[in-house]
C-alpha cells in the first residue's frame, strides 16, 4: 500500500493511528492499566491483559509497527534480543535445523552458539553473498533462514531479493533483522521475506532512550508468535511503548538526515590521507555497492573505517572527535563513535574477530542527524590533532 520510500513520511506519521482518538486526542495516550473487563467467551490469549500483549497501547503500538513495514501485523517486544529469541522459539522445534549469516548480531550469535544445542537446534552460517554455498547448507529439517539487511561493522549487504527466493523455493520461513536500514531504506516484505524485526532501541526509537522490539509479518505467523511471547514473557511496557510510538512520528526525517550525514562522512574519509578503508555501502568501492543500490533507497547511517595509524590513532581519534559521544550502540539522534573490538565484538576471540575483518584498529560510526558540515569539520579537526 505504502510501497516506496517517498511515502515513509505520512506512513511515520499517520500509519496506526485512530482517528478520531480517544476523546478526540490527537495523541494517543497511554493506558497503563493491567488489566480491562472482559468480554464473555474471549479466549485466555485475547484477555486484555498486560503480558498478553493485548491492552489498548499495545494494540495501537502495533499497528503502528505495522504500517512501517507494510505488514499484515506486528507484535512490540521488551527489547531487540526479545524480538529474535521469540521468533526463533515460535518457528523452530528440537531436532529442527536453522541457516543464518556468518555475520550477526553479537547477541544474536552468542544466543545461537550458547543456546541452540540445548534447545535441540542444528545451524549453519553461511555467507549472505553466497547463493552457490546454500542449497548444501539446507537439510530436511532446516525451518529458518536468518540474515540481516546490513551487517556490523563492515556494512555489507546480502543477496537479500535471492535469500527471500531460496526461502520461497525451499519452504523455509525467511526472517530478517532490518535494525541497520529501518523500513525508510529497505522493506523486506516486498522484497519476499516471511518476517522482519528490529531492536526499535535504535532507529525506530531514535532518542537512545528505550528499550524495545518489534516483529512484522502475516497475520497468520505474528499471531503464532505472538502466542509465544504471551508465554515466554518479554512484552512491551506502555510507557516505552509510547515513547516508541512518538519516535516512529519522525523516523523518516532523522533516516534521510541520516543517510545524508553517513554518505558525506563516508566520502570526505575515504579522501583523507590519514584513512586506510572506509566500509559504507553508498560508496562505489564497497564490495556490495552495486546490488545494495538496487535492493535499498538508502545506504543507511552507520559507516566504519580503518586508519594508517592502526589501533592507537583508532582510539586517539575517538578521544579527538568532539561531536560524537566515543559509545557503543547506534541509531539516535547524537552520533556515536566506538571501536568495535573494545565493545559490541569484545566477546569474541581475536582471532574470529580478525577472520571477520573486525580488527582492533577498527572504528564504527552512527551518524546523527546534525549539520553535515559541523561532522566533517569535526573529523577533519580531530584528525590533524592526531597527525603528530
Ligand atoms: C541492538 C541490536 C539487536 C538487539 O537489540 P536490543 O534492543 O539491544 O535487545 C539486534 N540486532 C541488531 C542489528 C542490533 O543492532
Amino acid at each position: 500500500m505504502h510501497g516506496n520510500g517517498e511515502s515513509m513520511g505520512t506512513v511515520a506519521v499517520h500509519g496506526g493511528e485512530r482517528r478520531p482518538g480517544p476523546d478526540g486526542s490527537v495523541v494517543f495516550p497511554i493506558y497503563q492499566g493491567t488489566v480491562y473487563e472482559v468480554e464473555p467467551g474471549t479466549g485466555y490469549h485475547d484477555l486484555p491483559y498486560i503480558r498478553l500483549n493485548s491492552t489498548p497501547s499495545q494494540h495501537y503500538l502495533h499497528d503502528k509497527l505495522a504500517a512501517l513495514e507494510g505488514a499484515e501485523a506486528a507484535v512490540a517486544t521488551s527489547s531487540g534480543m526479545a524480538a529474535v529469541t521469540t521468533i526463533l522459539l515460535s518457528l523452530m522445534k528440537a531436532g529442527d535445523h536453522l541457516i543464518a549469516s556468518d555475520c550477526l548480531y553479537g547477541g544474536t550469535h552468542d544466543f545461537l552458539t550458547e543456546h541452540a544445542a540445548d534447545l535441540g537446534w542444528s545451524f549453519t552460517f553461511v555467507d549472505a553473498g553466497r547463493p552457490e554455498t546454500w542449497p548444501a547448507a539446507r537439510t530436511e529439517q532446516t525451518r529458518v533462514f536468518l540474515v540481516e539487511t546490513i551487517t556490523n561493522p563492515l556494512m555489507r549487504v546480502g543477496l537479500l531479493d535471492q535469500v527471500a527466493d531460496f526461502g520461497r523455493q525451499a519452504g523455509i520461513t525467511t526472517v530478517i533483522d532490518n535494525t541497520f536500514a529501518s523500513p525508510v531504506n529497505f522493506r523486506p516484505l516486498q522484497a519476499g521475506f516471511d518476517v522482519v524485526f528490529h531492536s526499535a532501541t535504535k532507529y525506530l526509537g531514535g532518542h537512545s532512550d528505550l528499550v524495545a522490539g518489534a516483529i512484522m509479518g502475516r497475520a497468520e505467523l505474528i499471531d503464532r508468535i505472538r502466542l509465544t511471547l504471551n508465554l515466554f514473557g518479554g512484552s512491551l511496557d506502555p510507557h516505552a511503548g509510547f515513547l516508541l510510538a512518538r519516535g516512529i512520528k519522525t523516523l523518516a526525517l532523522r533516516v534521510q538526515a541520516q543517510n545524508a550525514n553517513a554518505l558525506a562522512l563516508a566520502q570526505f574519509l575515504a579522501a583523507h590521507p590519514a584513512v586506510a578503508a572506509v566500509n559504507y555501502p553508498g560508496l562505489t568501492s564497497h564490495p556490495d555497492h552495486a546490488h545494495a543500490a538496487g535492493l535499498l533507497s538508502g545506504f543507511g547511517g552507520m559507516l566504519s573505517l580503518r586508519l594508517h595509524g592502526g589501533e592507537a590513532a583508532a582510539q586517539a581519534l575517538l578521544e579527538a572527535v568532539t561531536l560524537a559521544y566515543a559509545a557503543p550502540s547506534l541509531g539516535g539522534v547524537e552520533s556515536l563513535v566506538t571501536r568495535p573490538a573494545i565493545t559490541s565484538h569484545a566477546g569474541m576471540s581475536a582471532e574470529d574477530r580478525d577472520r571477520l575483518g573486525i580488527t582492533a584498529d577498527l572504528i564504527r560510526i552512527s551518524s546523527g542527524i546534525e549539520d553535515t558540515q559541523d561532522l566533517i569539520d569535526d573529523y577533519a579537526q580531530a584528525l590533524e590533532k592526531i597527525k603528530g
